[in-house]
């Protein structure tokens, strides 16, 4: 029985709740996308608004697409899921774990499959942690992260986080976890020899830093960092959650920089987000001492691993982005949003547009700006909105990383509607 006064189930216009939000807020203004096709998401009112965001890093292909719907629906009626467990398989993971291995850098790669970007950082790292323990090295438990990087908000990935806000209060969850500065290769070095290369088991790098305010590698960043940790024989683990499936130009995003990690995680864009999907692909030397000695299971997986039509919907996906040539495409269109965006800078309100290298930019809005009003980004978001016009709210600036179908055409007009936004909520 329930106190007095109190009734079972669902009251208030709500019982969902939101990830990251303000409750109190949301719950009196909630924002319900009702359909979308393409670039365009419409709300329950049947308002139209340009999708400039691909929802939250992942819809590559544009929303809507049927060739998915209908291999979705096909992989249904002949088999749902089984889960891959032990001997079991299913043919859609088979296939896909064979496709996202040879689009890899790395020799000789095998695919661990998961059900998105947080599963697969807590595998990667399990799968650092345990190919240790198999070398007769079980003392190499330290992993490497970067101020700024996000690994998602599973256990271990919130212990690597490196956004202040997302670990608070969770900073034991992961002990054996720390963070070096972005874009300084010295201080990787440095870290590692703190610690003694013998106890450290990896390194984890987003390509492009994404949730942390999109921050592209400075100049021979990446391929330093990569250098030094074959030096100490650190696994170096590419996150490339955001980066993968044309996002920035290429499958994994690494080969922009001729990079050859151990291990690459991935989720989102492998399905465009259709269908939930992520994974670890592991160089064929990791994968050896569990996949070339007997009796080394690894004792990790989910019960959605190779979901068959996960893994459907991920191949009809990767046919679109292949058909339509959308990974060129992206090479393309990262100049010209980037160029759009730059006129930002002259806006006494923007410090800096960050991006050119993918998909992705960054309008960094000016300290004074955000001190005067910490609320200001929520509502630069919402005039965009108002709009007709998404874009994302992230720490110190607004990001943009639209579908790579969308037109060209259409950045200035997000480019306008920023700098109106700006001028809306920004000009005393
Ligand atoms: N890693 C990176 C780089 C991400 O951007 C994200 C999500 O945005 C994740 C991991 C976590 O993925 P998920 O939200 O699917 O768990």
């Amino acid at each position: 029985r329930l106190p007095d006064g109190q009734t079972k189930g669902a009251q208030g216009d709500t019982a969902l709740w939101h990830p990251f939000a303000d409750m109190h807020a949301v719950r009196r203004d909630e924002f319900i996308v009702d359909r979308a096709d393409d670039v365009w998401v419409y709300d329950t009112e049947g308002r139209r608004y340009l999708d400039a965001t691909a929802s939250l890093w992942y819809c590559n292909i544009g929303h809507g697409r049927r060739e998915i719907a209908e291999a979705v629906a096909a992989q249904l009626t002949r088999l749902e899921a089984y889960s891959v467990f032990g001997d079991y398989s299913n043919t859609p993971a088979r296939e896909l774990a064979h496709r996202l291995a040879g689009y890899a850098p790395m020799a000789d790669a095998k695919v661990f499959l998961t059900s998105g970007g947080g599963d697969s950082v807590d595998t990667a790292v399990k799968i650092a942690l345990t190919y240790w323990r198999h070398q007769g090295r079980p003392e190499r438990t330290h992993v490497i992260s970067r101020v700024g990087s996000y690994h998602g908000m599973h256990g271990i990935g919130t212990g690597l986080g490196g956004i202040d806000a997302n670990r608070n209060g969770f900073d034991g969850v992961f002990p054996t976890a720390s963070r070096v500065a972005n874009n300084d290769a010295a201080a990787l070095r440095a870290e590692i020899e703190r610690l003694g290369a013998d106890r450290v088991a990896a390194f984890i790098a987003e390509p492009v830093i994404g949730a942390g305010g999109v921050v592209p590698p400075a100049p021979g960043y990446l391929e330093a960092v990569a250098g030094i940790c074959e030096q100490y024989g650190v696994l170096f683990v590419a996150d490339a959650v955001i980066c993968g499936f044309g996002r920035l130009g290429t499958w994994y995003g690494v080969e922009r920089w001729g990079l050859r990690p151990d291990m690459i995680t991935f989720a989102k864009g492998v399905t465009s987000g259709y269908l939930p999907l992520g994974g670890v692909v592991a160089s064929g030397d990791v994968a050896a001492p569990f996949w070339d000695e007997p009796g080394r299971p690894f004792r990790h997986g989910q019960t959605y691993a190779g979901h068959a039509t996960c893994a459907a919907a991920a191949m009809a996906n990767l046919d679109i982005m292949e058909a339509e040539n959308l990974l060129d495409r992206a090479l393309k269109l990262e100049t010209e949003l980037h160029t759009a965006l730059l006129e930002l800078t002259g806006h006494d309100a923007v410090t800096e547009v960050r991006g050119g290298i993918g998909v992705l930019s960054a309008v960094e809005i000016h300290p004074d700006v955000l001190a005067r009003d910490p609320g200001v980004l929520g509502k630069l978001h919402l005039a965009a909105r108002r709009r007709g016009v998404l874009i994302r709210p992230l720490i110190t600036s607004l990001a943009i990383s639209p579908p790579l179908t969308i037109s060209s055409e259409y950045f200035a007009h997000i480019t306008e509607v920023i700098a109106d936004a700006l001028d809306e909520v920004t000009v005393p």
